[in-house]
């Protein structure tokens, strides 16, 4: 009696400090500048999943059967799968303070925070979200998610799905094909619907329409001066991972319908002097986007993202050349490895390639590389990143931060100072240009 006393008081005090630091982070965002009304119902998704703690209205709202719940913690599980059993993938890499402190009393101390948040929300069972799911799975990737995926079995019903640590060759993608195989009676059992060539073509089609409205969207994300603040950008690929696809791609729709609205009118949110900003690294999972809030918040455009609860969640659609089911197979088992730029895999040549791209496209001049605590896969890609950007002559700052609000000043100083060299820099770059321009004149009107 006791026991239980004492657990239901802890769960109405992480209700009441979660769903407090949840509606925090959601109205700082939102007051970055006005939102387009398109936007409008990707926030009310975070608010109903960490505020209002109404779990995910939409799947039942949405669906003419009542649809299972299978969590996911990784963007290398397929979606596609998931929706061709007839269930609803959520992504639960959390970004929650509170479920972090709950889960530190279960994970070891220099785990990384994301997740010791995931266990966490299975412990405490107070996020609907969470609860909701019938099965969990998990990716065998870095060694925190190696060992998470069979702790969390206590809470949950939980499968791991072993992701290969090489991905250049055939022989690479093979293993992993199996381990879709390997899946596919898992959530058979689990949904008792069987997956048909018709479903997997149908579930491919649903995320391709996600990843299509996405790469529309990008073309206005690239725009200089900016449309939209990239805070508010991460908001809503960090809601994707929690409302259906075919719901978020319908919204997504809008959302551009809008944007070449604003990009007519000239409706800026930026200056054309604003630095513009790429941040890359450990995952930005809501409600922990301090780091996007402290960039424009200090005055820089945060331009674009690499990151998988950003960008990387929909940049490349799934290339079907090969319409039989074992053709769609290996076209998700090739989509959800080789162009992946995870830094779990050995070799992250691609992973160089793909920011350097990035900056080129959007204009970027300063990058923010984020590593969360205890994550050492990103880490590990810091030192040859900044030599590579040092190539390009990109000024590159590594912040590393936790779950809580404890770093905040420190990062907000740091970043600061960031964005002050960016502007100098740029200013200097123009002095020179100016100064080049003039002489050159002198040296004509001589002649
Ligand atoms: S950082 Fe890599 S391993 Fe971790 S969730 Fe993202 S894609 Fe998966
Ligand atoms: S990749 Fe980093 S953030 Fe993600 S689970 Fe592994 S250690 Fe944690």
């Amino acid at each position: 009696m006791a026991e239980q006393v004492r657990s239901n008081r802890q769960r109405e005090l992480f209700i009441k400090k979660s769903t407090r630091v949840a509606a925090s982070y959601l109205n700082r965002a939102m007051a970055l500048s006005e939102m387009p009304d398109a936007a409008k119902p990707f926030f009310g998704t975070l608010e109903n999943t960490f505020v209002n703690l109404r779990g995910i209205p939409l799947c039942a709202e949405n669906s003419a059967e009542k649809r299972k719940t299978i969590g996911t913690l990784c963007v290398m599980v397929p979606a596609e799968l998931v929706y061709a059993a007839g269930a609803l993938p959520v992504r639960l890499c959390s970004g929650s303070y509170t479920a972090y402190a709950i889960g530190d009393d279960y994970i070891p101390r220099d785990a990384c925070p994301l997740v010791k948040a995931v266990m966490g929300f299975g412990k405490i069972k107070a996020l609907p979200v969470f609860d909701q799911c019938s099965l969990l799975v998990a990716p065998v990737t870095c060694d925190c998610k190696k060992k998470l995926s069979g702790v969390i079995g206590s809470v949950k019903n939980t499968v791991p799905l072993h992701i290969p640590p090489l991905k250049k060759e055939d022989a690479d993608t093979e293993v992993f094909l199996r381990e879709l195989y390997r899946l596919i009676p898992i959530l058979e059992k689990e949904t008792g619907r069987q997956i048909t060539p018709q479903s997997l073509a149908e579930g491919i089609r649903t995320v391709g329409e996600a990843q299509y409205e996405m790469s529309e969207f990008l073309k206005y994300r690239k725009h200089a001066p900016a449309l939209l603040h990239g805070t508010q950008v991460m908001a809503i690929m960090n809601a994707y991972a929690y409302m259906p696809a075919d719901v978020w791609a319908g919204q997504m729709h809008k959302l551009n319908l809008e944007m070449k609205a604003r990009l007519s009118q000239e409706h800026f949110i930026s200056r054309p002097n604003q630095p513009r900003i790429l941040v890359t690294g450990s995952p930005i999972s809501f409600p922990n986007i301090k780091i996007p809030l402290l960039i424009e918040e200090m005055g820089g455009i945060l331009a674009a993202d690499e990151t998988c609860m950003g960008e990387r969640g929909l940049y490349d659609p799934v290339s079907v050349i090969d319409t039989s089911f074992d053709g769609m197979m290996r076209a998700l088992a090739s989509r959800y490895t080789k162009p992946c730029t995870c830094p779990v895999f050995v070799d992250n040549s691609q992973r160089v390639y793909r920011i350097k791209q990035m900056i080129k496209e959007h204009r970027i001049q300063g990058v923010v590389y984020h590593v969360l605590r205890g994550c050492l896969v990103y880490d590990y890609e810091y030192q040859i990143m900044e030599d590579e950007l040092g190539k390009l002559d990109i000024p590159i700052i590594r912040v590393e931060s936790d779950y809580n609000e404890e770093d905040v000043e420190q990062l907000r100083i740091r970043i600061e100072a960031f964005i002050e060299l960016i502007k100098l820099k740029e200013y200097a770059k123009q002095k020179e240009a100016i100064s080049e321009h003039t002489s050159m004149h002198k040296e004509n009107v001589q002649e």
